[in-house]
């Protein structure tokens, strides 16, 4: 399998450290708002990562976060607490609005098929491996005591420069420092917080735990290295993120591990790229923020969401509009439904030729080479249609559509039997009295008709066998 490891910007070959284990880390969400549909791509993009692997025979340990701490809105420590920011929003207290938002992006990853983690872990419970790991670069000199925080001194790991870019680490450092009050005792700007100390504008935060430098909470992201080494080891296979914490979270994440261990940090840094609205940046402000529910109020399938997500590489932008989902429901119902007719055509299997045996090798090898290839769910899908297209056997097509499912997770082994309901008799009515004016060519008035039919919510099917009409 290959994967585009983001750190060395290039596709590589992937070998586990100890094979046939994986072992992952998803860096998981900052509970303080609702799980948005962008968020959706993430962790649908990990599902297909852990999915593939388990396919090719791995078996993945998959460890992820819950951001429930006091987590600052931006990465030069500046600005609100992003957790209290919600609580004062939503008028509830910071514990309340993690564990509301936490169960909140499970419920929402579910209705997705986004398998659960193996383990979940809060990083408020973990405070105690964060404050070992702080010691820990502070007994190594990689980490300083100031009154207003124990900060990171990146001047003192070396290789920082590289993974930060020399150039910006310079331009950091000369340029203007940010409105951080709390960085003033800094000795460089790129100098990054692992403790914060209830002083200043952070005397009155909520969350704070008891640690060998006063009494605070710990800096942002501290918390994935903890808890990787913690449940993974001190160095990992896979560890994937947004493409926004590339520039910044992941140099200071593999400054902090590898400067405590020794040891390299992750194998591979994976990265999604994200999903746009309309070609603009999701945000409550412009109107264009979405949740799952959202979705399933227009009366969309979540799975047409899921859909949605796979028709995209993981690298590229994905922009969102409702005239895609709804190509992208229309494409689902489809697949659903041959899925649905092959299943009625279910036969007995006599010994397969072997022409016949190379055939269906050669589907499931060409789905299996487009997800090796980083991943590319565009191409395995496109390969899930050419074999619905092709002369193999339903049975044989059933199978392997099933199979490719359990990577896709479009739920196609559970695929109800159409529910044929009825016309009711108005409606026959209306239809027959339609193909009578049809017959006698008067299109108007059978287009009338129609429209009548679109108002009372039946759409007519012109079929070679004679019109019918479907539920809209
Ligand atoms: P958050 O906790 O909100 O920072 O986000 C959790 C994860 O979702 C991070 O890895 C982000 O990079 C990712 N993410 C946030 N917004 C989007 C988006 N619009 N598209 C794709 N990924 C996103
Ligand atoms: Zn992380």
């Amino acid at each position: 399998m290959k994967l585009y490891n983001s750190l060395t910007r290039s596709i590589e070959g992937f070998t586990p450290i100890n094979p046939p284990s994986v072992s992952l880390y998803t860096c998981g969400m900052t509970v303080y708002d609702f799980a948005h549909i962008g968020h959706g791509r993430k962790y649908v993009g990990d599902d297909i990562l852990r999915r593939t692997l388990s396919r090719f025979g791995y078996q993945v340990k998959h460890v992820q976060n819950v951001t429930d701490v006091g987590h600052l809105s931006s990465d030069a420590d500046e600005g609100e607490d992003k957790m209290e920011k919600g609580a004062k929003k939503y008028g509830k207290t910071v514990w309340e609005v993690a564990q509301f938002y936490t169960d909140h992006f499970y419920e929402s990853m579910d209705a997705l098929r986004v398998l659960r983690p193996t383990i979940v872990c809060k990083a408020t419970e973990h405070i105690s491996d964060q404050i070992a790991l702080i010691s820990k670069l502070l007994e190594k000199g990689l980490a300083y005591d100031t009154p207003e925080a124990v900060y990171f001194d990146v001047t003192k790991f070396a290789g920082y420069a590289e993974l930060f870019g020399r150039q910006k680490l310079e331009d950091k450092k000369a340029g203007v420092r940010e409105a951080v009050v709390e960085g003033e005792h800094k000795k460089h700007a790129a100098d990054f917080a692992l403790w914060f100390k209830r002083v200043g504008r952070f005397a009155d935060h909520a969350m704070h735990w008891d640690s060998p430098w006063e009494d605070g909470f710990p800096g942002w992201h501290i918390e994935c290295s903890a808890m990787s080494m913690k449940y993974l080891g001190d160095s990992i296979d896979i560890h994937t993120g947004g493409i926004d914490h590339i520039p910044v979270h992941h140099p200071n994440e593999i400054a902090q591990s590898e400067g405590a261990t020794g040891k390299p940090f992750v194998r591979v840094w994976l990265h999604y790229n994200f999903l746009r609205v309309d070609g603009k940046k999701m945000s409550k402000s412009l109107g264009n923020f979405y949740t799952i529910e959202d979705v399933v109020q227009k009366g969309v399938n979540p799975l047409a969401l899921r859909y949605f997500y796979l028709t995209a590489h993981y690298r590229s932008e994905l922009n969102f509009t409702w005239e895609a989902l709804s190509a992208a429901g229309s494409a689902l119902k489809e697949l659903q439904g041959q899925v649905r007719t092959l299943r009625s055509q279910l036969q007995k299997r006599n010994a397969l030729s072997d022409e016949k045996l190379e055939k269906i090798d050669a589907f499931r090898l060409r789905f299996d080479e487009a997800l090796a290839n980083d991943m590319n769910t565009p191409q395995a899908l496109a390969v899930v249609w050419e074999l619905l297209k092709s002369n193999i056997t339903s049975q044989d097509k059933y199978d392997l559509i099933l199979d490719f499912d359990e990577v896709l997770g479009l739920g196609l082994a559970e695929v109800k039997e159409a529910v044929v309901e009825a016309v009711p008799d108005d409606i026959q009515e209306l239809l027959m009295k339609r193909e009578a004016l049809r017959k006698a060519k008067k299109y108007q008035e059978s287009d009338d008709i129609r429209k009548e039919l679109q108002q009372k919510g039946y759409e007519i099917e012109d079929r070679p066998e004679g019109a019918t009409v479907k539920k809209i």
